[in-house]
Protein backbone atom coordinates (compact mmCIF):
# COMPACT_ATOMS: atom_id res chain seq x y z
CA UNK A 1 0.00 0.00 0.00
CA UNK A 2 1.24 3.45 -0.70
CA UNK A 3 1.79 5.35 2.17
CA UNK A 4 -0.08 8.39 2.44
CA UNK A 5 1.76 10.89 5.25
CA UNK A 6 -1.36 12.22 7.82
CA UNK A 7 -1.18 15.97 7.93
CA UNK A 8 0.56 15.70 11.27
CA UNK A 9 3.33 13.58 9.53
CA UNK A 10 3.71 16.38 6.81
CA UNK A 11 3.69 19.32 9.34
CA UNK A 12 6.44 17.90 11.22
CA UNK A 13 8.33 17.06 7.84
CA UNK A 14 7.81 20.60 6.95
CA UNK A 15 8.81 22.02 10.21
CA UNK A 16 11.96 19.84 9.62
CA UNK A 17 12.90 21.49 6.32
CA UNK A 18 12.25 24.94 7.74
CA UNK A 19 14.79 24.15 10.73
CA UNK A 20 17.36 22.87 7.98
CA UNK A 21 16.92 25.87 5.43
CA UNK A 22 16.98 28.36 8.65
CA UNK A 23 20.38 27.01 9.50
CA UNK A 24 22.19 26.93 6.05
CA UNK A 25 22.66 30.79 3.81
CA UNK A 26 20.16 30.99 1.38
CA UNK A 27 22.73 31.41 -1.93
CA UNK A 28 20.76 33.47 -4.29
CA UNK A 29 21.05 32.20 -8.01
CA UNK A 30 20.33 35.85 -9.26
CA UNK A 31 22.30 37.50 -7.36
CA UNK A 32 22.07 40.90 -9.38
CA UNK A 33 18.52 40.51 -10.15
CA UNK A 34 15.93 42.66 -8.88
CA UNK A 35 12.42 43.81 -9.25
CA UNK A 36 11.80 44.52 -13.32
CA UNK A 37 12.27 47.78 -14.68
CA UNK A 38 8.42 47.66 -16.02
CA UNK A 39 6.99 46.47 -12.57
CA UNK A 40 8.89 49.59 -10.92
CA UNK A 41 8.37 52.16 -12.97
CA UNK A 42 4.46 50.89 -13.52
CA UNK A 43 4.28 51.08 -9.55
CA UNK A 44 6.01 55.00 -9.38
CA UNK A 45 3.36 56.12 -12.08
CA UNK A 46 0.95 54.52 -9.94
CA UNK A 47 1.97 56.14 -6.94
CA UNK A 48 2.78 59.65 -8.21
CA UNK A 49 -0.20 59.35 -10.64
CA UNK A 50 1.86 60.01 -13.26
CA UNK A 51 0.88 58.93 -17.21
CA UNK A 52 2.13 55.59 -17.53
CA UNK A 53 4.41 55.52 -21.08
CA UNK A 54 6.88 52.91 -19.04
CA UNK A 55 5.34 49.14 -18.97
CA UNK A 56 4.51 48.21 -22.52
CA UNK A 57 1.34 47.50 -22.59
CA UNK A 58 -2.24 48.92 -25.05
CA UNK A 59 -4.63 51.10 -22.73
CA UNK A 60 -7.30 50.42 -24.98
CA UNK A 61 -9.32 47.40 -24.93
CA UNK A 62 -8.43 44.16 -27.41
CA UNK A 63 -10.83 43.86 -30.21
CA UNK A 64 -14.85 42.99 -28.46
CA UNK A 65 -14.67 39.65 -30.66
CA UNK A 66 -11.82 37.83 -28.87
CA UNK A 67 -13.50 38.85 -25.65
CA UNK A 68 -16.53 37.89 -26.15
CA UNK A 69 -15.35 34.60 -27.35
CA UNK A 70 -13.44 34.00 -23.84
CA UNK A 71 -16.58 34.73 -22.09
CA UNK A 72 -18.29 32.13 -24.70
CA UNK A 73 -15.37 29.40 -24.12
CA UNK A 74 -15.69 29.65 -20.30
CA UNK A 75 -19.45 30.03 -19.93
CA UNK A 76 -19.47 26.91 -22.39
CA UNK A 77 -16.70 24.80 -19.92
CA UNK A 78 -13.70 24.50 -21.38
CA UNK A 79 -12.15 25.42 -18.30
CA UNK A 80 -9.84 21.88 -17.65
CA UNK A 81 -6.24 21.36 -18.64
CA UNK A 82 -5.50 21.50 -22.63
CA UNK A 83 -3.31 19.43 -24.39
CA UNK A 84 -0.06 20.01 -23.27
CA UNK A 85 1.16 21.12 -26.85
CA UNK A 86 -1.33 23.54 -27.16
CA UNK A 87 -5.25 23.24 -28.30
CA UNK A 88 -5.16 22.03 -31.71
CA UNK A 89 -7.56 23.84 -33.12
CA UNK A 90 -5.37 26.78 -32.23
CA UNK A 91 -1.86 25.29 -33.60
CA UNK A 92 -3.80 24.76 -37.05
CA UNK A 93 -4.99 28.45 -37.16
CA UNK A 94 -1.16 29.86 -36.10
CA UNK A 95 0.26 27.55 -39.02
CA UNK A 96 -2.78 29.01 -41.29
CA UNK A 97 -1.71 32.65 -40.43
CA UNK A 98 1.87 31.96 -40.43
CA UNK A 99 0.94 30.77 -44.23
CA UNK A 100 -1.29 33.99 -44.77
CA UNK A 101 2.12 35.86 -43.80
CA UNK A 102 5.03 34.43 -44.12
CA UNK A 103 4.35 31.76 -47.31
CA UNK A 104 5.85 28.98 -45.43
CA UNK A 105 4.07 25.67 -44.09
CA UNK A 106 4.46 24.87 -40.01
CA UNK A 107 3.45 21.23 -39.30
CA UNK A 108 0.97 22.15 -36.10
CA UNK A 109 1.65 18.88 -35.02
CA UNK A 110 5.81 18.74 -34.59
CA UNK A 111 6.43 22.44 -34.82
CA UNK A 112 4.13 24.80 -32.97
CA UNK A 113 3.66 24.74 -29.08
CA UNK A 114 1.46 27.50 -27.61
CA UNK A 115 3.23 28.66 -24.52
CA UNK A 116 1.96 30.72 -21.46
CA UNK A 117 3.78 33.61 -22.68
CA UNK A 118 6.54 34.37 -24.89
CA UNK A 119 8.59 34.67 -21.90
CA UNK A 120 7.66 31.12 -20.49
CA UNK A 121 8.89 29.97 -24.42
CA UNK A 122 12.11 32.11 -24.25
CA UNK A 123 12.80 29.82 -20.50
CA UNK A 124 11.79 26.71 -21.68
CA UNK A 125 13.85 27.54 -25.17
CA UNK A 126 17.02 28.41 -22.84
CA UNK A 127 16.61 25.27 -20.79
CA UNK A 128 16.59 23.34 -23.55
CA UNK A 129 19.67 23.33 -24.73
CA UNK A 130 22.30 25.16 -22.48
CA UNK A 131 24.12 23.59 -20.38
CA UNK A 132 26.47 24.58 -17.48
CA UNK A 133 30.07 26.61 -19.28
CA UNK A 134 27.83 27.36 -22.25
CA UNK A 135 27.90 31.28 -24.00
CA UNK A 136 24.82 32.69 -25.01
CA UNK A 137 25.00 35.74 -27.58
CA UNK A 138 22.96 38.62 -26.68
CA UNK A 139 22.74 42.07 -28.28
CA UNK A 140 22.42 45.36 -25.73
CA UNK A 141 20.24 46.82 -25.47
CA UNK A 142 18.90 43.30 -24.21
CA UNK A 143 15.08 42.47 -23.17
CA UNK A 144 15.50 41.64 -19.16
CA UNK A 145 14.24 38.10 -19.07
CA UNK A 146 17.30 36.74 -21.81
CA UNK A 147 20.39 36.80 -19.32
CA UNK A 148 18.47 35.44 -15.99
CA UNK A 149 17.35 32.59 -18.48
CA UNK A 150 20.44 31.94 -19.24
CA UNK A 151 22.21 31.97 -15.54
CA UNK A 152 19.37 29.37 -14.00
CA UNK A 153 20.48 26.98 -17.10
CA UNK A 154 24.10 27.33 -15.87
CA UNK A 155 25.10 29.62 -18.97
CA UNK A 156 26.96 32.58 -19.60
CA UNK A 157 25.60 35.45 -21.35
CA UNK A 158 27.62 37.24 -23.55
CA UNK A 159 26.54 40.93 -24.42
CA UNK A 160 27.43 42.29 -27.46
CA UNK A 161 25.99 45.88 -28.21
CA UNK A 162 24.67 47.00 -31.23
CA UNK A 163 25.69 50.09 -32.90
CA UNK A 164 25.09 53.04 -31.24
CA UNK A 165 22.66 55.67 -32.45
CA UNK A 166 21.29 53.00 -35.21
CA UNK A 167 20.43 50.07 -33.23
CA UNK A 168 22.08 47.98 -35.68
CA UNK A 169 23.67 44.69 -36.08
CA UNK A 170 27.26 44.83 -35.74
CA UNK A 171 29.15 42.17 -37.41
CA UNK A 172 32.56 43.15 -36.21
CA UNK A 173 31.39 42.79 -32.31
CA UNK A 174 29.56 39.76 -33.13
CA UNK A 175 32.55 37.96 -34.69
CA UNK A 176 34.72 38.92 -31.54
CA UNK A 177 33.03 37.59 -28.95
CA UNK A 178 32.41 34.37 -30.43
CA UNK A 179 34.59 31.25 -28.78
CA UNK A 180 34.02 27.26 -29.32
CA UNK A 181 32.10 27.86 -25.98
CA UNK A 182 29.60 29.75 -28.19
CA UNK A 183 26.34 27.75 -28.18
CA UNK A 184 23.09 29.80 -28.64
CA UNK A 185 22.63 33.74 -30.07
CA UNK A 186 19.50 35.26 -29.09
CA UNK A 187 17.90 38.28 -31.31
CA UNK A 188 15.21 40.29 -31.06
CA UNK A 189 13.54 41.90 -34.10
CA UNK A 190 11.54 44.27 -34.12
CA UNK A 191 13.69 45.05 -31.25
CA UNK A 192 12.36 45.96 -27.95
CA UNK A 193 13.67 48.87 -26.47
CA UNK A 194 14.84 50.70 -29.81
CA UNK A 195 12.27 49.92 -32.38
CA UNK A 196 15.16 48.59 -35.01
CA UNK A 197 14.34 45.65 -37.05
CA UNK A 198 17.07 43.28 -38.66
CA UNK A 199 17.54 43.16 -42.19
CA UNK A 200 17.73 40.80 -44.69
CA UNK A 201 20.90 40.73 -45.26
CA UNK A 202 20.95 40.55 -41.17
CA UNK A 203 19.34 37.22 -41.43
CA UNK A 204 21.27 35.97 -44.02
CA UNK A 205 24.33 36.88 -42.52
CA UNK A 206 23.06 35.63 -39.59
CA UNK A 207 22.26 31.66 -40.86
CA UNK A 208 25.98 31.62 -42.54
CA UNK A 209 27.39 32.30 -39.38
CA UNK A 210 24.84 29.75 -37.37
CA UNK A 211 25.46 26.68 -39.79
CA UNK A 212 29.33 27.16 -40.22
CA UNK A 213 29.64 27.74 -36.44
CA UNK A 214 26.76 25.08 -35.67
CA UNK A 215 24.98 27.29 -33.23
CA UNK A 216 21.33 27.75 -32.44
CA UNK A 217 19.36 30.74 -32.28
CA UNK A 218 16.34 32.08 -30.10
CA UNK A 219 14.22 34.37 -32.26
CA UNK A 220 12.31 36.46 -30.04
CA UNK A 221 9.41 38.24 -32.95
CA UNK A 222 6.86 39.18 -30.57
CA UNK A 223 6.48 42.89 -32.42
CA UNK A 224 6.48 41.09 -35.92
CA UNK A 225 3.40 43.02 -37.09
CA UNK A 226 4.46 46.37 -35.81
CA UNK A 227 6.70 47.38 -38.87
CA UNK A 228 6.52 50.96 -40.46
CA UNK A 229 7.51 52.69 -42.88
CA UNK A 230 9.11 51.06 -45.41
CA UNK A 231 10.49 48.49 -43.07
CA UNK A 232 9.75 44.49 -43.42
CA UNK A 233 9.93 42.40 -40.75
CA UNK A 234 12.17 39.22 -41.90
CA UNK A 235 11.53 36.47 -39.69
CA UNK A 236 13.66 33.87 -39.24
CA UNK A 237 11.01 30.70 -39.96
CA UNK A 238 11.75 32.45 -43.82
CA UNK A 239 15.46 31.38 -43.89
CA UNK A 240 15.62 27.57 -44.12
CA UNK A 241 18.85 27.14 -42.83
CA UNK A 242 18.10 29.52 -39.92
CA UNK A 243 14.78 28.15 -39.07
CA UNK A 244 16.57 24.78 -39.03
CA UNK A 245 18.15 25.82 -35.56
CA UNK A 246 15.94 28.05 -34.29
CA UNK A 247 13.16 28.80 -32.27
CA UNK A 248 11.11 31.32 -32.78
CA UNK A 249 8.86 33.17 -30.32
CA UNK A 250 5.84 34.92 -30.59
CA UNK A 251 3.07 36.66 -28.47
CA UNK A 252 -0.51 36.68 -28.60
CA UNK A 253 -0.40 39.52 -25.92
CA UNK A 254 1.05 42.26 -28.40
CA UNK A 255 -0.86 41.41 -31.74
CA UNK A 256 -4.36 41.22 -30.00
CA UNK A 257 -3.77 43.29 -27.21
CA UNK A 258 -3.97 41.04 -24.30
CA UNK A 259 -0.76 41.63 -22.84
CA UNK A 260 -2.66 39.86 -19.82
CA UNK A 261 -3.79 36.81 -21.23
CA UNK A 262 -0.13 35.57 -21.54
CA UNK A 263 -0.19 33.46 -24.47
CA UNK A 264 2.15 32.86 -27.50
CA UNK A 265 3.65 30.20 -29.41
CA UNK A 266 7.27 29.18 -30.01
CA UNK A 267 7.84 27.36 -33.90
CA UNK A 268 10.50 25.04 -33.75
CA UNK A 269 11.86 22.24 -36.16
CA UNK A 270 10.72 18.83 -35.05
CA UNK A 271 13.96 17.97 -32.87
CA UNK A 272 13.80 21.18 -31.14
CA UNK A 273 10.19 21.42 -30.46
CA UNK A 274 10.59 17.81 -28.59
CA UNK A 275 13.42 19.42 -26.42
CA UNK A 276 11.18 22.68 -25.32
CA UNK A 277 8.03 20.69 -24.30
CA UNK A 278 10.31 18.50 -22.43
CA UNK A 279 10.91 21.66 -20.03
CA UNK A 280 7.56 23.46 -20.73
CA UNK A 281 5.60 20.47 -20.01
CA UNK A 282 7.35 20.88 -16.20
CA UNK A 283 7.22 24.75 -15.92
CA UNK A 284 3.72 25.67 -16.46
CA UNK A 285 2.19 22.31 -18.50
CA UNK A 286 0.03 24.21 -20.40
CA UNK A 287 -1.20 27.87 -21.40
CA UNK A 288 -4.89 28.88 -20.54
CA UNK A 289 -7.64 26.61 -22.13
CA UNK A 290 -10.60 28.97 -23.09
CA UNK A 291 -7.85 31.79 -24.19
CA UNK A 292 -6.29 29.35 -26.49
CA UNK A 293 -9.68 28.71 -28.04
CA UNK A 294 -11.26 32.62 -28.33
CA UNK A 295 -8.05 33.37 -29.50
CA UNK A 296 -8.24 30.07 -32.43
CA UNK A 297 -12.09 31.41 -32.83
CA UNK A 298 -10.75 35.40 -33.17
CA UNK A 299 -7.92 33.71 -35.81
CA UNK A 300 -10.33 31.89 -37.98
CA UNK A 301 -12.89 34.65 -38.19
CA UNK A 302 -10.42 37.47 -38.65
CA UNK A 303 -7.75 36.23 -40.41
CA UNK A 304 -6.79 40.01 -41.65
CA UNK A 305 -6.25 41.71 -38.07
CA UNK A 306 -3.10 41.61 -37.57
CA UNK A 307 -2.26 43.30 -41.18
CA UNK A 308 -4.07 46.15 -39.62
CA UNK A 309 -1.58 46.43 -37.11
CA UNK A 310 1.32 48.45 -38.58
CA UNK A 311 -1.34 51.08 -40.00
CA UNK A 312 -2.81 51.74 -36.73
CA UNK A 313 0.48 52.03 -34.72
CA UNK A 314 2.07 54.06 -37.11
CA UNK A 315 -0.47 56.55 -37.20
CA UNK A 316 0.05 56.72 -32.91
CA UNK A 317 3.60 56.77 -33.22
CA UNK A 318 3.42 59.40 -35.53
CA UNK A 319 0.43 61.13 -33.65
CA UNK A 320 3.13 61.43 -30.57
CA UNK A 321 6.35 62.67 -32.44
CA UNK A 322 4.46 65.22 -34.34
CA UNK A 323 3.25 66.38 -30.75
CA UNK A 324 6.59 66.45 -29.50
CA UNK A 325 7.95 68.77 -32.18
CA UNK A 326 8.26 71.87 -30.00
CA UNK A 327 9.96 70.02 -27.35
CA UNK A 328 13.40 69.49 -26.99
CA UNK A 329 13.80 65.85 -26.95
CA UNK A 330 15.06 64.30 -30.79
CA UNK A 331 13.72 61.97 -31.60
CA UNK A 332 15.57 58.41 -32.85
CA UNK A 333 13.72 56.45 -35.72
CA UNK A 334 11.15 54.01 -34.71
CA UNK A 335 11.01 51.58 -37.01
CA UNK A 336 8.96 49.03 -35.09
CA UNK A 337 7.43 48.01 -32.01
CA UNK A 338 5.12 50.27 -29.80
CA UNK A 339 8.44 52.34 -28.63
CA UNK A 340 9.40 55.75 -28.91
CA UNK A 341 13.22 56.62 -28.23
CA UNK A 342 13.52 60.22 -27.27
CA UNK A 343 17.07 61.68 -26.95
CA UNK A 344 17.31 64.03 -23.95
CA UNK A 345 20.95 65.32 -24.42
CA UNK A 346 20.02 68.87 -25.20
CA UNK A 347 18.12 68.90 -21.73
CA UNK A 348 19.94 66.74 -19.17
CA UNK A 349 23.04 64.87 -18.87
CA UNK A 350 21.84 63.09 -15.68
CA UNK A 351 21.84 59.13 -16.01
CA UNK A 352 18.41 57.93 -17.50
CA UNK A 353 17.44 56.36 -14.65
CA UNK A 354 17.97 59.09 -12.41
CA UNK A 355 16.04 61.30 -14.75
CA UNK A 356 13.03 58.73 -15.67
CA UNK A 357 12.03 58.80 -11.71
CA UNK A 358 12.22 62.84 -11.61
CA UNK A 359 10.14 63.17 -14.73
CA UNK A 360 7.71 61.18 -13.89
CA UNK A 361 7.21 62.51 -10.43
CA UNK A 362 7.88 66.40 -11.80
CA UNK A 363 6.33 66.03 -14.71
CA UNK A 364 3.69 63.04 -14.70
CA UNK A 365 4.45 61.01 -17.21
CA UNK A 366 6.68 57.82 -16.19
CA UNK A 367 8.95 56.48 -18.63
CA UNK A 368 11.79 53.13 -19.32
CA UNK A 369 15.32 54.36 -18.93
CA UNK A 370 17.19 52.35 -21.42
CA UNK A 371 21.16 52.02 -19.67
CA UNK A 372 19.22 48.63 -17.75
CA UNK A 373 19.26 46.66 -20.94
CA UNK A 374 22.96 46.81 -20.94
CA UNK A 375 25.71 45.44 -19.03
CA UNK A 376 27.85 48.00 -20.03
CA UNK A 377 25.94 51.60 -20.82
CA UNK A 378 27.39 53.51 -22.91
CA UNK A 379 27.79 57.14 -23.04
CA UNK A 380 24.25 58.21 -24.24
CA UNK A 381 20.68 59.29 -23.00
CA UNK A 382 17.55 57.98 -24.46
CA UNK A 383 14.33 57.07 -22.50
CA UNK A 384 11.52 54.74 -23.82
CA UNK A 385 7.89 55.81 -24.17
CA UNK A 386 5.48 52.97 -25.12
CA UNK A 387 2.78 54.78 -27.88
CA UNK A 388 0.18 51.44 -27.53
CA UNK A 389 -2.22 54.43 -26.18
CA UNK A 390 -5.52 56.14 -26.80
CA UNK A 391 -4.62 59.54 -28.78
CA UNK A 392 -5.93 61.69 -25.77
CA UNK A 393 -2.80 59.79 -23.63
CA UNK A 394 -0.38 60.39 -25.83
CA UNK A 395 -1.05 63.75 -26.38
CA UNK A 396 -1.57 65.22 -22.86
CA UNK A 397 1.79 63.29 -22.01
CA UNK A 398 3.53 64.81 -24.99
CA UNK A 399 2.07 68.53 -23.74
CA UNK A 400 3.93 67.57 -20.26
CA UNK A 401 7.20 66.58 -21.93
CA UNK A 402 7.01 70.02 -24.34
CA UNK A 403 7.08 71.77 -20.66
CA UNK A 404 10.59 70.15 -19.77
N1 LIG B 1 10.15 39.60 -25.70
C1 LIG B 1 10.07 40.92 -25.81
C2 LIG B 1 11.08 41.64 -26.64
C3 LIG B 1 9.08 41.64 -25.14
O1 LIG B 1 9.01 42.96 -25.24
C4 LIG B 1 8.16 40.92 -24.36
C5 LIG B 1 7.16 41.67 -23.53
N2 LIG B 1 6.15 41.96 -23.87
C6 LIG B 1 8.26 39.53 -24.30
C7 LIG B 1 9.27 38.90 -24.96
C8 LIG B 1 7.32 38.71 -23.47
O2 LIG B 1 6.09 38.49 -24.06
P1 LIG B 1 4.89 37.80 -23.24
O3 LIG B 1 4.14 38.88 -22.57
O4 LIG B 1 4.10 37.08 -24.29
O5 LIG B 1 5.51 36.86 -22.26
N1 LIG C 1 7.58 43.68 -22.61
C1 LIG C 1 7.00 44.74 -21.87
C2 LIG C 1 7.86 46.00 -22.03
O1 LIG C 1 8.87 45.96 -22.67
C3 LIG C 1 6.86 44.47 -20.40
C4 LIG C 1 6.62 43.07 -19.97
C5 LIG C 1 6.81 42.94 -18.48
O2 LIG C 1 6.36 43.79 -17.72
N2 LIG C 1 7.49 41.92 -18.07
O3 LIG C 1 7.53 47.01 -21.52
Amino acid sequence: MRHIPSPIATASWGQKIRTTTGNRMIQSKLPHVGTTIFTTMSALANECGAINLSQGFPDFDAPGGLREALARHVMAGHNQYAPMAGVMHLREQISAQIRQYRKISCDPDTEITVVPGATEGIFCAVMACVRPGDEVIMFDPCYDSYQPCVELAGGRAIHVPLTAGTFALDRDRLEAALTPRTRLIMVNSPHNPSGSTLTREDLLYLQALVERLDLLVISDEVYEHLVFDEAVHHSALEFPGLRARSFTLFSFGKTFSVTGWKTGYCVAPPALTAELRKVHQFVCFVAVTPVQLAVADFMRDEPGYPATLAAFYQRKRDLFCQALAPSRFTLAPSAGTYFQLLDYSAISREPDSVLCEQWARAHGVASIPISVFYESPPQQHYLRFCFAKSDAVLTAAAERLCRI
